[in-house]
């Protein structure tokens, strides 16, 4: 990397962090040690869920939230088309159907209006995203699962520590999943968490990462049975003693995060052609990631152009995400076309994510904003 590139993500490790992972490479516990419980503990009570269990990433925890839902063959299961890929693929490796829904013009998130429509028989369940740490419209889409009877799955990988009408996510979805990929809001290298309030998915989850083994000692010392499948999704010791040195410095993090966001904000409201992310009045965002949207009425170029100009220049600027419901896989296999969703697909061909995170400077952020309107300036 060259050293004065500034990329749109980036994790945030002292030394701190670097001496707890060190004590527990000492320790002799590497795997199934006393630091996942406490690191799930830590992040349960915050989020107020009864239940946490930490897995090898934020995908392996959407998988095993999948497993607990019992999503299996021709299971439909509704999703919002702006999303990273790990939650749709999934489902289709399972051998079920996402069914994409188009997004809201101002959150970015599902849009839950035409939600009911959508719905079949073979609907199991609903997955909304958290999009770049706003939390979704809960409590609407919690009344039409439980309307129906289906269960809210939320991939949360953007939202820890984003709060929803007072309530911090992680509490109020069924299952609520986590990521701790080094661009999220915390890390532990790879690594993901589930949350839930109800007893019977967290045994499953936790059954699921270990192989679905369960020991019955009063049979033989060796004893254990196999009741069902399960797979290798643990985490180690050592991360998890990462996460938790994270997780004591995640409020910080936010307000580093929200700091330069404000900074942002404060220029770009006032230049002709950006428009800035909004924040509904009922929520609190982490901003995990910043996307402003360019007007290309009033910007007269492409979105390519200053991508790459803004590339050129060392602003590691990025686009998330493609429509999931326009990618190749989706067309072919479920029949997705152009023009399914023109919410999401008119915000796709507007859409940039600026760096943004918290070890960023003020030298940095302002050459980010005095960059952008640079090359900006050159268009108008
Ligand atoms: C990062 C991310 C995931 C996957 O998490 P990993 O830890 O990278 O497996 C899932 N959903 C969303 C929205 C993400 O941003």
């Amino acid at each position: 990397m060259k050293s004065d590139f500034i990329p749109y993500g980036r994790q945030y490790i002292d030394n701190k962090d670097i001496d707890e992972i060190v004590k527990i490479l000492k320790s002799g516990w590497l795997v199934q040690g006393p630091k996942i419980e406490e690191f799930e503990k830590a992040v349960a009570k915050y989020c107020n869920a009864k239940y946490a269990v930490a897995v090898s990433s934020g995908t392996a925890a959407l998988h095993a939230a999948y497993f607990a839902a019992k999503i299996g063959f021709g299971d439909e299961v509704i999703i919002s088309s702006l999303n990273f890929a790990a939650a749709s693929n999934i489902i289709a490796i399972l051998g079920g159907r996402p069914v994409f829904v188009d997004i809201q013009k101002d959150t970015l998130n599902m849009e839950f209006k035409n939600l009911e429509k959508k719905i079949t028989k073979k609907t199991k369940a609903i997955v909304p995203v958290d999009f770049a740490g706003h939390p979704c419209d809960l409590d609407e889409i919690m009344r039409i699962a439980k309307k129906y009877n289906l269960l809210v799955i939320e991939d949360a990988a953007h939202s820890l520590g984003s709060e929803y009408r007072g309530c911090r996510i992680g509490s109020i979805a069924d299952m609520t999943i986590f990521s701790f990929h080094p661009v999220k809001l915390i890390t532990t290298g790879e690594g993901g968490m589930i949350l839930t309030n109800n007893k019977k998915f967290y045994e499953k989850l936790k059954k699921f990462r270990h192989h679905s083994i369960v020991k019955k000692p009063k049979k033989g010392g060796w004893y254990y049975e196999i009741e069902e499948p399960g797979l290798n999704m643990r985490i180690t010791d050592f991360q998890c003693a990462l996460g938790l040195s994270q997780f004591n410095k995640m409020k910080e993090f936010i307000k580093r995060r929200k700091d330069i966001v404000a900074e942002y904000n404060d220029t770009f409201k006032n230049i002709n052609g950006i428009i800035i992310p909004s924040e509904r009045e009922y929520i609190k965002s982490s901003y995990h990631l910043y996307i402003i949207q360019l007007d290309f009425n009033i910007i007269k170029t492409s979105r390519k152009k200053i991508f790459e100009e803004l590339q050129k220049r060392n602003i590691g600027v990025q686009v998330h995400y493609i429509p999931l419901h326009l990618q190749p896989f989706y067309r072919k296999k479920f029949g997705y076309r152009k023009g399914d969703f023109p919410v999401v697909e008119n915000y796709y061909k507007r859409a940039i994510t600026l760096p943004l995170f918290p070890k960023m400077t003020g030298t940095q952020t302002r050459r980010v904003i005095k960059t952008v309107k640079e090359v900006i300036s050159g268009y108008m």
